[in-house]
């Protein structure tokens, strides 16, 4: 039977704000519309670690549990623990944590890309979610010495670096010429607003890498029932060297600097001859 005690006397007993330099939730001014009222709270600061579980240091799930000595933590993370407090061993996973629960359900505060267009706002437990997968969360600008970093990014890539992006349709084949001593080329997609970028890494020896990401945010949902973008990249057969191929699923980034494709086309060196060039055939969808 589930013991549903909620005097502890650490958990929901009220807290002064406090005011210290770091690890703090700021809400200022929210309002709070419900049907029948609006309520406007004067601004108040909370402890990051006082709205975290005590076992995975994450924020708080919407099920809050607490042993007997009043240590908090997630009802999975409980079951994880084999229902013993890591803090004090007592038993953890029967007594709900009502006031904490209360407490973490009533705050909700914009989403951090706000400024980029999301007008979203998120309870406390569905915001690092929303925020991994926003839609306005912002994309880097792939190019060395640019520091753009936004939701529009196709159209500043046209604006800024027309130059150096190549057109692309999707599910139809594009030839493009990749130049040995540029680490990557910009592939636009033509009549979309997609951004794709084809690094051709030096990071192997006697050849280059070549891979395939695609810079933006995941799609809205529904997600679209295939996991990803398909992609092949060919390169042809010169001087009795066999052509050579790759395909996959195209992964999404949001920052192409510091990106690792997990698997690469190896394109040895005696492919690139001697004008240190290649054609490739990319077929994207
Ligand atoms: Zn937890
Ligand atoms: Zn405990
Ligand atoms: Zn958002
Ligand atoms: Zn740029």
């Amino acid at each position: 039977m589930q013991n549903e005690k909620t005097d502890a006397a650490d958990c929901g007993a009220p807290k002064r704000p406090r005011t210290t330099a770091g690890g703090l939730y700021a809400y200022a001014n929210q309002q709070h519309d419900g049907e029948d009222e609006t309520t406007e709270t004067g601004g108040y600061s909370i402890e990051r670690d006082a709205l975290e579980c005590g076992i995975c240091f994450m924020p708080f799930q919407a099920e809050i549990y607490m042993c007997n000595n009043g240590h908090a933590a997630c009802g999975s993370c409980c079951a994880g623990m084999h229902r013993a407090c890591p803090s004090c061993r007592q038993p953890i996973g029967d007594i709900r944590c009502r006031p904490l629960e209360k407490a973490v359900a009533a705050i909700s505060s914009p989403c951090k890309f706000r400024v980029s267009g999301c007008m979203k706002i998120l309870g406390y437990t569905e915001r690092r979610s929303h925020e991994a997968s926003c839609p306005h969360a912002p994309c880097r600008c792939p190019f060395d010495g640019c520091y753009y970093q936004g939701s529009m990014l196709y159209h500043h890539i046209q604006e800024e670096h027309a130059t150096d992006g190549v057109d692309v349709a999707i599910r139809r084949c594009t030839a493009v010429t990749l130049h040995r001593s540029k680490p990557f080329h910009v592939l636009l997609n033509r009549g979309g607003t997609r951004v794709f970028v084809l690094p051709n890494g030096g990071d192997v020896p006697m050849g280059r890498s070549l891979s395939l990401v695609t810079v933006g945010p995941p799609p809205l949902p529904p997600p679209p029932p295939q996991r990803g973008t398909p992609y092949a990249i060919k390169v042809g057969a010169v001087d009795g060297l066999d052509q050579l191929s790759i395909s996959g699923t195209i992964p999404r980034v949001r920052c192409v600097q510091g990106f690792e494709a997990k698997s690469f086309l190896f394109v040895p060196d005696a492919y690139w001859g001697s004008s240190g060039t290649i054609d490739v055939a990319v077929t994207i969808g």
